[in-house]
């Protein structure tokens, strides 16, 4: 008989997701969608550069939409001391474990035909103050491709580096 791991796997991570988790709102970046009066968008493709000026995104090229609420667990070991035998240096990162299926991804198109380009994804950490409600904690931003889980990789989890400076 065939025994699929991959569909508990995910239903074992939803629910201690559930249990153990926060509350996150994960908004996707998009391609800011002003048009300039001469009918430009307003990120170039060529240049790579957003229109300035831009009344939308304010410069950014990036917009973000409405934020889809999700589980997940914030790990900061931004701080972890790493000893090298001449005095040691600071280093690390911050990540997200979230539900295996989440499409989060930096590279992105804005069409079938056009250039890509990284539109980092953003992410409001919540936490229930002592009167019990929601309050903003911490926001941060997509770092690098979630990796996923697999057989070997040794998490149930999707796991995405994130940085708070977008
Ligand atoms: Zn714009």
């Amino acid at each position: 008989m065939f025994f699929d791991l991959y569909p508990v796997s995910h239903m074992v991570a939803d629910s201690a997701l559930l249990m153990g988790g926060s509350n996150i709102l994960w908004y996707r970046a998009e391609f800011c969608p002003y048009i300039r009066e001469d009918g430009r968008p307003c990120f170039d493709e060529k240049s790579g550069n957003a229109y300035i000026e831009c009344p939308v995104c304010v410069g950014k090229g990036t917009v973000w939409g409405q934020p889809r609420s999700i589980r997940g667990v914030y790990t900061d070991k931004s701080n972890e001391f790493i000893p090298d035998g001449m005095g040691g240096f600071m280093k690390g990162r911050k990540t997200l474990s979230l539900s295996p299926n989440l499409p989060i991804k930096l590279l992105k198109h804005r069409d079938e035909k056009v250039a890509r380009r990284l539109l980092r994804d953003k992410f409001i950490l919540l936490e229930r103050d002592c009167h019990g409600r929601m309050k903003h904690k911490e926001t941060v931003f997509a770092a690098a491709d979630p990796v996923k889980p697999t057989i070997n990789s040794g998490t149930i989890y999707l796991i995405l580096e994130v940085e708070t400076n977008l």
